[in-house]
């Protein structure tokens, strides 16, 4: 809104210093005007927003895979406005922890235990190994976090999107960890949504699933009712909102359904398990729209990166074209490269005794990974030959040529390849 303005004050003033001129050369103000046109144009594709919902273990026979709608009368209002996906699926991991980080993530890339100092304690928790969404969209936009959050309820083990090299934490999101309840979260969330208008705003609510788990009927579905309303509750606050109005997508998701024979547990392959909803609505999708093409829970950061405009280089899905409102503007996105080569952060770090030192292959290549000293002697070489494309991992075991342990400080290694890569990360070893 302030490029908007500015561009267009600016323009204005253009308009006028030409027209105060005698000589007024009208293929100038016509250019002029053009401009105009063009940045106003420009500023509303840089006004999109998107929020995406994920209602943990809601089974699709409770939502939109029943037709009476008896839990869902919001999303059953919204669906037929908006796209639904009759067969979305978790096509992996159908248990919380691992599905997701990968909604998230767009990859089923297993997250690793880490631990991180959060509100004045030590916690124990897991982070994404690949860029989350957040990191992608911070990263391209050049936006500060008040533009991308991240709202959960105050669990112990919130997940962590990566450190992974050129992306990690100076791109996190506004993390946002507040309240027992689903409701509590919305709270949160509302309050922010008012205050700072994200274009890029996750919102993750636990509860279904941990009544599903309880095994009372009637909790667990009654906890999908206030999902529900939640959900109806976010899309009247946009329709309210001047800035979110006619410039914000809601996509609404399941990290994993329950099984089809008992509502009260899931985690294995069956149908229960593995089928969930993908309903959108909103400018950038479809409406009155649904299909039976399948699709999976890693399509979801690519088609959010096609909708807000930021290349996701890491993820494994796809953009879901046929939903959609304007699928044209997609292939500039998709096209775009994987990153050529990456050495990521080694993990641990400090570490003692054994480090993982993770880095990418755009193509097959000649890898070499070396260790060095501070005054830059070589310690060890650990990976020296061909590799394939794709994520590999090296461990150093802190010894040197000899196999004797090295001394406690901090060492670098370097990656070079044929191809011309060359990089370095330093790290710490610890007594
Ligand atoms: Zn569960
Ligand atoms: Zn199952």
């Amino acid at each position: 809104m302030t490029f908007f303005f500015i561009s267009g004050r600016f323009s204005v003033n253009l308009v006028r210093r030409l027209l105060n001129n005698r000589q007024v050369d009208m293929k100038k103000v016509f250019l002029t005007v053009l401009l105009v046109c063009f940045l106003h144009l420009f500023a509303f594709a840089e006004n999109l927003h998107v929020v995406l919902v994920i209602i943990d273990g809601a089974r699709y026979t409770e939502t939109l895979g029943d037709t009476s709608g008896q839990y869902i009368p919001n999303m059953k209002r919204l669906a037929l406005q908006g796209a639904v996906l009759d067969s979305f699926i978790n096509d992996s991991i159908t248990v919380t922890r691992r599905a997701v980080p990968a909604i998230w993530s767009g990859s089923w890339t297993a997250p690793r235990d880490t631990s991180c100092y959060y509100q004045s304690n030590w916690i124990s928790t897991q982070y994404a190994q690949v860029p989350s969404l957040w990191e992608y969209f911070r990263k391209e936009k050049s936006v500060d976090s008040t533009q991308a959050f991240y709202f959960v309820k105050n669990l112990s083990t919130p997940w962590l999107p990566s450190f992974t090299s050129s992306y990690g934490r100076q791109y996190w999101p506004n993390y946002v960890l507040l309240g027992q309840s689903d409701l509590d979260v919305w709270s949160s969330c509302l309050s922010n949504l008012h205050r700072y208008h994200p274009a890029l705003t996750v919102l993750y609510l636990a509860d279904v699933d941990h009544y599903g788990h309880s095994g009372d009927w009637n909790q667990y579905t009654s906890a999908i009712a206030i999902a529900d309303s939640i959900v109806g509750m976010l899309w009247d606050f946009i329709q309210s909102d001047a800035t979110f109005r006619d410039a914000t997508t809601v996509l609404v998701t399941n990290d994993h359904g329950r099984h089809t024979t008992n509502f009260t547990s899931h985690g294995d392959g069956c149908w229960g398990c593995r089928h969930i909803m993908l309903l959108g609505i909103g400018p950038a999708v479809k409406s009155g729209w649904h299909s039976s093409k399948k699709r999976s829970i890693p399509d979801i950061v690519p088609t959010i990166g096609a909708i807000l405009d930021f290349p996701t280089p890491f993820v494994s899905g796809n953009v879901i074209t046929e939903m959609l409102a304007d699928p044209t503007a997609i292939p500039k996105t998709d096209s775009r490269k994987l990153p050529d080569r990456f050495l990521f952060d080694n993990f641990p770090n400090p570490f003692n005794p054994t480090t993982t030192i993770r880095f990418q292959l755009a193509e097959p290549a000649h890898v070499r990974i070396q260790i060095f000293d501070l005054r830059g002697h070589e310690i060890i070489s650990v990976a020296n030959q061909e590799m394939p494309d794709g994520i590999h991992e090296v461990d150093w075991n802190g010894r040197g040529k000899d196999d004797r342990p090295v001394s406690a400080g901090i060492y670098f290694y370097r990656m070079t390849t044929d191809g011309g890569i060359y990089q370095t990360n330093k790290m710490v070893f610890l007594p």
